[in-house]
């Protein structure tokens, strides 16, 4: 039977990659949406991460649709860069929330279901910078290292009910996200990748694929880098 999956952040970018790839891999895709239009082609719910109300009526909702949540995708996520001196609170907590808290909410509701399946497949999507470190980007990599703290603490607490929890790392992925960046800050960021390219978005949608197919019933805890090779030995 197919399974039912929702992936927050689902309307663009990353997130419609793995909606995609997971929908070719025969599940049942739902997807979270926050502004503009919805994808055709998914269940699209309209959820702003930041409120506990809206990710609450949100798996409403997919589960009334499509049955409880046994792969979740947290992936919505944003940045808002300053240098730290310059860095006003709201711009660190507004990206925490988004992020870390919004990744919470999200895999706190899904365990709701997740439990009572006794499995469950979580993915959160983190990034290389977590570990690396960005300048001008001090509330996102500290956002993004938290959801491995997070998440790993998740995969402990679930293991034993059959839910796996583990983080994925992207490097540069041409997105919104990265086209933002001024052109010659990206060619300085391809010299560093030793693959001298950024990620397309489908290549980290087949690592989200396959970390929630029963080829991965065994990794947990686990963060796996889709980097080129940027964050190694990190
Ligand atoms: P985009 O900016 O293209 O898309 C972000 C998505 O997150 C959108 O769907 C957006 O919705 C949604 N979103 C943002 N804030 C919220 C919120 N509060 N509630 C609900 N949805 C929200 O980003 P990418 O596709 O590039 O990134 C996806 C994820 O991958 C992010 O977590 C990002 O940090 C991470 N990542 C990206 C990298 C890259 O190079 N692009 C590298 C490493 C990690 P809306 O359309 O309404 O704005």
């Amino acid at each position: 039977m197919a399974r039912s999956v929702l992936v927050t952040g689902g309307n663009r970018g990353i997130g419609l990659a793995i909606a995609r790839e997971l929908a070719r891999a025969g599940d049942s895709v739902a997807v979270t949406y926050r502004s503009g239009e919805p994808p055709e082609g998914f269940l699209a719910v309209r959820c702003d991460v930041t409120s506990a109300a809206d990710v609450d009526e949100a798996f409403g909702k997919v589960e009334a649709e499509q049955g409880p949540v046994e792969v979740l995708v947290a992936n919505a996520g944003i940045t808002r860069d300053t240098l730290l001196p310059l860095m006003k609170e709201d711009a660190f907590t507004d990206v925490i929330d988004a992020n870390l808290t919004g990744a919470y909410r999200v895999v706190k509701r899904a365990t709701r279901g997740m439990l009572r399946l006794k499995r469950g497949r979580v993915v959160l999507i983190s990034s290389v910078v977590a570990m690396l470190g960005s300048a001008g980007q001090t509330n996102y990599a500290a956002s993004k290292a938290g959801m491995i703290g997070f998440a790993r603490s998740a995969a402990r607490e679930l293991g034993s009910r059959g839910i796996t929890v583990n983080v994925v790392a992207p490097g540069f992925v041409e997105t919104d996200m990265t086209a933002a960046l001024e052109e010659a800050h990206q060619e300085q960021i391809r010299k560093n990748i030793p693959l001298g390219r950024y990620a397309s978005t489908d290549e980290v949608a087949r690592v989200v694929r396959f970390l929630a197919s029963e080829d991965a019933a065994y990794i947990t805890g686990a963060v796996i880098p889709v980097d080129g090779g940027l964050g190694m030995g990190h």
